[in-house]
């Protein structure tokens, strides 16, 4: 069985002051997620004004060195700086794996949020984070996870996260995950969770490997299997540059391990050597963890963001905003060949 891949095609017709008016087609797809399936619109490339700087590497540099100035997450301010966990509960105020420190998130999303800075060093360029400390950071993370499960029963859903620099959203530039386990699912990941039970009943499998293998066969959009983790471009983006990692097991705490998150860093860091190289500066990115992992696959999904720098158009406009569906003017299938050599394949 194969997953099936829907697609509908349009033309546009206008006179193109660029070819002295002459009527042109531009040929437009919309292509229907085979998991959640959101619609993702693919449109001739757009217009790109060279006072946008979108092919500019940011100098950042003064920016950072102003955002060092009183920065909590820098280490002599840690102790002043940041919020506290309930000792009673989580045995320590801080917890500490290495350089890395995880403590309550001070603008909570929910009664566990949690932050976990990366280590000591206040800026890091996407791509060229410590693998180790990276590594800290999610172990440290999952762990608090593990805590939160054994003290509350009704925490179903968890993520580790990350914003890296403010064009993802975040607010503090020196490096941090950030750390979410509720009840009540975030929109997406309740989505993720309906739609991966949906996809056993109509398929009779888990959706995630039979999407690696349906990817692998045709070879457009699968970019390598390194290390046990699979990483491949979506049929249907929801973002710029966006690339899922797939671990063959069920989606639980349970199976991210010291080896599987290392394994998991290891792929991350090929993406970001890849947005790096197609200056992109900022990035989201997921692991998903589900109570009922019954399935579920271990996953994680990373999506570069507009640029962080003085003056930087966002990736997301009104289309994405208040129509809810993402716009495209790239292919995921130019991604995953482009990728592939981050992979030395
Ligand atoms: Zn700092």
């Amino acid at each position: 069985m194969e997953i099936e891949f829907v697609r509908y095609e349009m033309t546009a017709r206008l006179g193109d002051p660029r070819r002295d008016f002459a009527l042109t087609d531009f040929p437009l797809e919309i292509r229907v997620c085979p998991l959640h399936g959101r619609r993702t619109r693919f449109t001739p490339v757009r217009i790109k004004g060279a006072n946008l700087h979108e092919d500019d590497w940011p100098d950042v540099e003064a920016a950072v060195r102003e955002s060092r100035v009183g920065c909590p997450f820098c280490p002599e301010a840690h102790e002043r700086a940041l919020s506290t966990l309930d000792e009673s509960r989580f045995g320590a105020r801080l917890l500490r794996r290495g350089q890395s420190v995880l403590f309550p998130n001070l603008a909570p999303y929910g009664p566990y949020s949690a932050v976990a800075i990366l280590g000591d060093e206040h800026y890091t360029e996407v791509g060229a984070f410590d693998p180790a400390r990276y590594l800290d950071a999610f172990l440290l993370s999952r762990d608090y996870l593990r805590r939160v499960n054994e003290i509350d029963e009704t925490v179903r859903y968890a993520a580790i996260t990350q914003n890296h620099l403010p064009a993802s959203g975040g607010t503090i530039v020196h490096p941090h995950l950030q750390v979410q386990a509720d009840a009540y699912p975030p929109g997406f990941v309740a989505e993720l969770a309906r739609a991966q039970a949906d996809a056993f009943a109509r398929y009779g499998r888990t959706f995630w490997p039979l999407l690696v293998e349906t990817e692998r066969a045709r070879g457009e959009r699968f970019v390598a299997e390194h290390r046990g983790w699979c990483w491949l471009t979506m049929w249907a983006p929801q973002g710029y540059h966006e690339v899922w990692g797939v671990y063959d097991a069920p989606g639980a705490l349970d199976s991210f391990t010291d080896a599987t998150a290392e394994a998991m860093i290891d792929g991350l860091l090929h993406v970001q050597r890849w947005y790096r190289a197609r200056r992109r500066n900022s990035f989201n990115l997921a692991v998903y963890f589900f109570g009922d992992a019954a399935h579920t696959s271990l996953t994680c999904r990373i999506v570069a963001r507009g640029n962080w720098a003085a003056f930087a158009r966002s990736d997301r406009s009104f289309f994405e905003i208040v129509l809810g569906e993402q716009v495209m003017d790239q292919w995921p299938e130019d991604w995953a060949r482009e990728l592939r050599s981050y992979f030395g394949r």
